[in-house]
């Protein structure tokens, strides 16, 4: 029998952004939802949100979508504070965080409630017609980038599906407006309710 809890060792020992409160919070979301529905994610690095996600996946017989291109956003690339050697393709020369990514679902033994998608949001968005329970955002942090995530991916969000936005922060010199500016914008449109916000964690539910 499954834990019902993840692992928080084996979370810790994940590279990335996620702090383990602001998992918790997307862990319980996504065990709320899940029998709703498949969930997404745009953003997965490493696999640090990943596994909370897939987890409740898991518990609630679900489906994560994991999208990401997996060359790591501007702040990731050579010269930049967030660049991590260990995840440089040398033979390419560009940065990958996929195998990592791999190894975190593999180990977590997941591999049966999370699909890996490899590509840019934004191109596969067009093509997307499944109804999807939970959408975390957790993509490129430019202003366009996140607003067009925003747009392209929330239409997709059923009914009483949780919008789930990372990063968002009150004060530019905390990380940047982009998520805030989505999260105001999804509260402006009517369409969403705040249920809560943990750490940078903001938590929408649709009407
Ligand atoms: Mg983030």
């Amino acid at each position: 029998m499954l834990p019902a809890k993840f692992d928080e060792d084996f979370f810790e020992s994940i590279k990335g952004f996620l702090p383990l409160g602001e998992a918790n919070a997307l862990y319980e979301a996504a065990l709320s939802i899940g029998r709703l529905g498949p969930l997404l994610e745009i953003g997965a690095y490493c696999g640090r949100s990943a596994y909370p996600l897939g987890y409740a996946a898991k518990l609630t017989d679900s489906f994560l979508f994991s999208l990401d291109h997996h060359r790591g956003s501007e702040e990731n690339q050579p010269g930049w504070p967030d660049h991590d050697m260990q995840l440089w393709d040398d033979k390419l020369e560009k940065f990958d965080s996929l195998p990592d990514f791999r190894q975190t679902i593999e180990t977590a033994g997941l591999t049966d409630h999370v699909a890996t998608l490899v590509g840019h949001s934004q191109k596969i968005a067009p093509f997307w017609q499944s109804p999807l329970a939970l959408i975390f955002i957790d993509g490129g942090h430019s202003a366009d980038q996140a607003l067009q995530d925003y747009r392209l991916w929330t239409r997709h969000l059923i009914s009483g599906g949780i919008l789930a936005i990372h990063d968002v922060y009150l004060r530019a010199c905390e990380g940047g407006l982009a998520p805030k500016l989505i999260r105001d914008y999804a509260l402006a449109s009517g369409l969403f309710t705040p249920i809560g916000q943990h750490g940078s964690l903001a938590l929408l539910r649709r009407f």
